[in-house]
Order: structure tokens, then sequence, then C-alpha cells
């Protein structure tokens, strides 16, 4: 969950491990010890085989982009000076998808299939995961 104020995950619930973890640099996600598959958000049994030895673990950071949306309305007060910003939705290397802000790539540049990797952004106590055109 996102504190719409402050722009900061709540460290609470299923999914604190992953933002406790990006405030240290680390992109972490739920993990099966029986099938390794990798997946998120987070749940408390594997969603490919429903085994119950699940792990958080430190994943690469590489992803490819799936799609993206450019945003020019702020739908949170704490926006208003954000817009226009990108939001894209990556395939981890690893498999799962997730969705962050674009950082340091011109949003003309995005490609689907380009390869992007993950970077870190502080939030709070929190760390927020983002993507940027990965790097040569
Ligand atoms: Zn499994």
């Amino acid at each position: 969950m996102i504190n719409p104020d402050a722009l900061a995950p709540l460290l609470e619930g299923d999914n604190a491990p992953h933002f406790k973890a990006a405030a240290e640099g680390r992109l972490s996600v739920p993990h099966c010890r029986d099938c390794d598959h990798h997946w998120f958000p987070a749940a408390h049994i594997c969603p490919k085989c429903l085994g119950e030895a699940v792990d958080w673990v430190a994943v690469s950071g590489r992803a490819t982009l799936w799609s993206w949306c450019e945003f020019h309305r702020p739908y949170f007060k704490s926006l208003r000076d954000k817009v226009p910003y990108v939001v894209v939705a990556v395939t981890l290397e690893e498999g799962p998808q997730l969705y962050g802000n674009l950082v340091d790539t011109a949003p003309a540049d995005l490609k689907v299939g380009m390869a992007l990797e993950a970077v870190f952004t502080p939030a709070g106590d929190a760390g927020m995961v983002n993507f940027r055109a990965a790097q040569p």
C-alpha cells in the first residue's frame, strides 16, 4: 500500500519486505523453494504450485519493457508537481511483472521489449523501485 500524501509505501502488510529491501538498494520478490517460481505482489503460497516453501530473495533488477503510460493528471495532490511522469510495466528477468516510474530515460526513447534496469529511490523509511534504460 502507498501513502498518497507522502508518496511512500506503507511498511506494513505482505509487501513490506519488498519496500524494505528497496530502501537498501535491493530488488526482492517472493520465491518458491519447491518449484523455483518468482512472483509479485506477495502471496503466502506459491501461485504456481501452491507450495508453502516461500522465501523473499534478491533478484537481478534486469527487466524488459512490456508497456508504459504517461500521466498528465495528478491523481493525488502530492503528485501535482510531478506531472507529467511515466509509469512503466516491466517483466523481470526472473518472471514477475512490476510497475515503476521511468527515471533517467526520455519517454521518446521507449520501445516495447527494450532492456531496463531497476533503480531505487528513497521514500521515507522505505524505497521505491523505479526503472531506467539499461546501462551498457
Ligand atoms: Zn511453487
